[in-house]
């Protein structure tokens, strides 16, 4: 939202929060005079940016002190301040979220240099500490792309990509999927115009034809949940411009993308959503092998749903997602939800959720304590936690996430060290597969134990990709 002024922000935050407005002018006043004589790209004047990124954090339902520290975001990078004025003039607690914040923006992956690869080092582990730094970084990235365009056409590449790489995958981990898909759009856009432009203008078209089909399933479904005495609200949910290009780029088409267009089932208790599920395999045939349960297992990120795809009339195939208005909160806003469901103590629950229920937390406090080397640890969060993932099941059907180019070594050492040092075969959706064989999506994985096996052998080295795998062999081998 371009062109908003204080009195804005103010509005929104009154929306859930009655109290310390003081504080909140306080801040934007002490911001803007800092940045008085400095300028945005656009001639605007640089104020209008942390009030925006302010607003993004507001409309998150952000707590007093991430507001405050999104109005001074870059008053220690851009002027004269310091953590200690801040904390002097605020509170010890926005003086850090401004401080986390600044260190972010010199994160530097592709430094060889042994200082900035420290540093590097002690960002992604302080990050952690706080995970509010990251969601004003993100608050503040995505309003520096929805500006990009009084970039230059260098810079304006050169932000996507790093956005790319980095920043749409942080929002991914935290669960915030709005952000990501903003962020992803964004960065495509500049990318790849040409094939920006191709591809949304494909989805107008595919989108027009759908509409009327998904206009009347939703009628008919909202008329069969009341029957039922279910209240209900339903959604259209369309998949972002980036996501149909990587599923195109995996060779499907257009048209075969089952979820580009799906319905949003949301109700208020979780039993409803099985009987929602009932009713819409009722109504509609539903298509063998789409039905999944993310609720009874939900995603690495913490999404959970039902997803089904039924045909639909007009020869049509729609997804229809299933689930509670506060599995919908964690969907859209991800760890960020809780400022507005838990607002009294959303700081802690944040914390708490991230480090036993996210997966990406667990990684990364794995390789700090594996990696003694700054350049070894900085290149391997790189590698696992900013490349591509896979998702593979256990027998168990609990979901596991590894790097692009994992094979069951990997597997079997992410599940326990014994498992992989006693591996002696794994099976890959019931068929033996060979030890170097690279881990697909949706592949169910057993691994064969042998307490009478060799063990692991140096050629594993070659085969496994992650870093506690690789440690693990040569801690083995070389006993
Ligand atoms: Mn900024």
């Amino acid at each position: 939202m371009e062109g908003i002024k204080l009195e804005d922000l103010l509005t929104k935050i009154q929306e859930y929060n009655l109290d310390n407005l003081e504080e909140i002018k306080k801040a934007y006043h002490y911001a803007e005079k800092l940045h008085d004589g400095q300028f945005r790209q656009s001639g605007e004047p640089y104020i209008i940016h942390p009030l925006n990124v302010a607003y993004i954090l507001a409309d998150m339902h952000a707590d007093m002190d991430t507001i405050c520290a999104g109005l001074l975001h870059d008053t220690i990078e851009d002027t004269g301040v310091t953590k200690e004025d801040i904390a002097h003039e605020f509170n010890p607690t926005v003086a850090n979220l401004v401080d986390g914040v600044t260190k972010l923006a010199k994160m530097n992956f592709s430094s060889k240099e042994d200082q900035a690869l420290a540093n590097t080092r002690k960002i992604i582990t302080g990050i952690t500490e706080d995970v509010r730094i990251i969601i004003i970084k993100l608050a503040d990235r995505l309003h520096n792309m929805r500006t990009l365009q009084y970039k230059s056409s260098f810079k304006q590449k050169e932000n996507s990509l790093e956005t790319m790489e980095i920043f749409a995958p942080l929002a991914y981990y935290i669960g915030a999927y709005r952000i990501k898909s903003e962020l992803e759009d964004l960065s495509f856009q500049y990318l790849k115009p040409d094939l920006y432009r191709k591809i949304a203008g494909q989805k107008k078209k595919v989108e027009e034809d759908y509409l009327p089909t998904l206009k009347e399933i939703q009628t008919q479904l909202k008329t069969f949940l009341g029957y039922e005495n279910i209240a209900s609200d339903i959604k259209v949910r369309t998949k972002n411009i980036y996501g149909i290009y990587k599923r195109l780029n995996q060779g499907q088409r257009l048209s075969d993308i089952h979820d580009l267009f799906a319905l949003k089932v949301m109700v208020d208790e979780l039993v409803d959503c099985y009987k929602a599920l009932g009713l819409i395999h009722q109504l509609y045939h539903p298509v063998n092998g789409k039905f999944k349960d993310y609720i009874c297992n939900p995603k690495t990120n913490m999404y959970q749903s039902l997803h089904t795809t039924v045909f639909a009339p007009c020869d049509h195939l729609v997804q229809v997602q299933i689930r509670t208005f506060d599995m919908d909160k964690i969907a859209s806003f991800g760890l960020t939800a809780y400022w507005d469901s838990k607002p009294d103590c959303a700081r802690d629950i944040m914390q708490k959720e991230l480090k036993d229920k996210y997966q990406f937390y667990n990684s990364l406090m794995e390789m700090n304590a594996m990696f003694g080397n700054n350049q070894e640890f900085v290149s391997q969060v790189k590698r696992e936690l900013f490349s591509e993932t896979v998702y593979v099941y256990t027998t168990k059907g609990d979901i596991i996430e590894l790097p692009k180019g994992s094979t069951p070594i990997d597997f079997a050492y992410r599940i326990h060290t014994d498992i992989g040092n006693t591996m002696a075969g794994a099976f890959v959706n019931d068929e033996l597969v060979p030890l170097n064989y690279v881990l697909k999506n949706k592949d169910r994985v057993r691994i064969i134990t042998d307490e009478l096996s060799f063990g692991p052998r140096d050629e594993w080295l070659e085969y496994a990709k992650t870093a506690s795998a690789r440690k693990r062999i040569r801690e083995f081998c070389h006993r």
